[in-house]
């Protein structure tokens, strides 16, 4: 029988960096997937490492805001009428994550792992010979009234407080740093230090690649096969049965398929989320990447073209798209950018990617032992900031399983958290 130290299930950001970080520390390592890596949730993302964020997404704390949602109007989020009554104890659960004081819990529970983000990719791309992949001129956010802008001054607060670098501005002098833009937005902010990726799938099978050759095992099977045999777990893949003592779940936004039959049920949903590629009309050009704050979408320059993304869709993981969202979007998209043609009218039948951002409502991690479950791990749930936290979630794992002294304290990424 095939034996290693640890599986990692699920070749995710996430998970290859997991692996990645283990194999560094010399352990032995398979990394399992039913697919290549890069290619789930962690292909199609916005791109931005966003270790400057401070306030998770929140439920909507304007009437106006949740009418347009409620009415199916707002471009920001949408939902599956059918799905709302399964998803309601968790919307409840977010709308209570979303009381400013929460809101300011969160960004300080989260800012060890934040604070860590672009350092831990620019250590793993730099290993990996991956750098040229990451952008380092931050992230423009446009807010095309007074009154969005005034929404965004508590989090210029905290920044200020937290030693965040960003740099409002006005109009002119966003469209000096973006020229292709047009005048549709009022004012701007800068966030210089974050870093944007211009092919996060090519990003994460570069550090896959870097695991291999550290001796890492990457191997292709169902992670739901996945159980106990003595005091080891097994999984089969392709290559046959392979037994570890420990195994690390990160699956994402499949977690759930494999935990919840092991009884580890945590309560995670999904916010499906859209994009597309365009290319720029004549030479317009966009340096860095773009958040249109009021319509909740991003214009993200990536190596396959101008990626448009989407905000949240409630909706069951595995329903058919529904790109309403979308479309809400692009009439606001065009106005902003000359957009020019769809580049894929092949790949995804001509349609747009939907991913499925893995979410817990109190907007961290579970980064952990499973509770009850001997050498069972658990890095999942990362929701908007997967790419973001990938590696910084891969050193902390790697740190709590070999015994040495977390970087940060792991109790608020624990999954007892939800056992109160
Ligand atoms: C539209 C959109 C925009 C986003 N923008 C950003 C952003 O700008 N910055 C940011 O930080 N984050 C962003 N995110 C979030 C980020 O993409 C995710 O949090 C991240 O990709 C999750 O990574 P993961 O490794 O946990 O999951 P995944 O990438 O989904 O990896 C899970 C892996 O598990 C595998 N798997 C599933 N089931 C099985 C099984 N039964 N057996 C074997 N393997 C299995 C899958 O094949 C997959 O490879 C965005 C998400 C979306 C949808």
């Amino acid at each position: 029988m095939a034996r290693t130290d640890v599986i990692v299930l699920g070749a995710g950001i996430v998970g290859t960096s997991v692996a990645l970080h283990l194999v560094k520390r010399g352990l032995s390592v398979a990394l399992v997937d039913r697919g290549g890596a890069g290619e789930g949730t962690s292909y199609g993302n916005t791109g931005i490492i966003e270790g400057n964020t401070l306030f998770p997404a929140a439920f909507p704390s304007r009437f106006a805001e949740l009418l347009s949602i409620a009415l199916k109007r707002s471009p920001v989020a949408d939902y599956h009428l059918g799905f709302l009554p399964q998803v309601a104890p968790w919307l409840l659960a977010f709308r209570s994550a979303s009381r400013p004081e929460r809101l300011l819990e969160t960004a300080q529970l989260m800012r060890p792992l934040m604070g860590r983000a672009v350092a831990e990719h620019e250590a793993l791309s730099a290993e990996a010979g991956a750098q040229h992949y990451l952008r380092h001129n931050g992230w423009l956010k446009l807010y095309r009234s007074d009154r969005s802008f005034s929404g965004a001054a508590r989090e210029l607060d905290v920044a200020a407080e937290f030693g965040i670098a960003n740099v409002p501005l006005d109009r002119d002098a966003a469209l000096k740093l973006e020229p292709s833009l047009q005048p549709v937005f009022r004012h701007a902010v800068h966030w210089t230090g974050a870093v944007s990726v211009t092919n996060p799938l090519a990003l994460t099978r570069a550090y896959a690649a870097r695991f291999a050759a550290l001796g890492g095992l990457a191997l292709t099977g169902d992670a739901r096969t996945l159980h106990r045999v003595a005091s080891q777990w097994r999984v089969d893949t392709a290559a046959g049965p392979l037994d570890a003592g420990e195994v690390v779940v990160a699956l994402g936004p499949w977690a759930p398929d494999l935990l919840d039959p092991l009884g580890v049920k945590l309560p995670l949903a999904v916010k499906r989320g859209y994009h597309r590629h365009f290319r720029p009309q004549g030479n317009a050009a966009l340096a860095r990447l773009i958040l249109d704050a009021e319509n909740g979408y991003c214009l993200a320059p990536m190596e396959q073209g101008i990626r448009v993304t989407t905000g949240a869709e409630f909706a069951a993981r595995d329903a058919a798209p529904t790109p309403v969202q979308f479309d809400r979007v692009m009439p606001r998209a065009r106005e902003l950018f000359p957009l020019g043609d769809a580049v894929e009218t092949q790949a995804f039948g001509g349609k747009t990617w939907l991913g499925a951002r893995p979410c817990f409502a109190d907007s961290r991690p579970v980064i952990s032992r499973a509770p009850r479950l001997a050498g069972l791990w658990l890095a999942y749930g990362h929701g908007h900031w997967g790419l973001t936290l990938g590696p910084a979630t891969g050193r902390l794992i790697a740190e709590m399983m070999t015994g040495a002294t977390p970087f940060c304290d792991p109790k608020p990424y624990g999954a007892e958290r939800f056992a109160r």
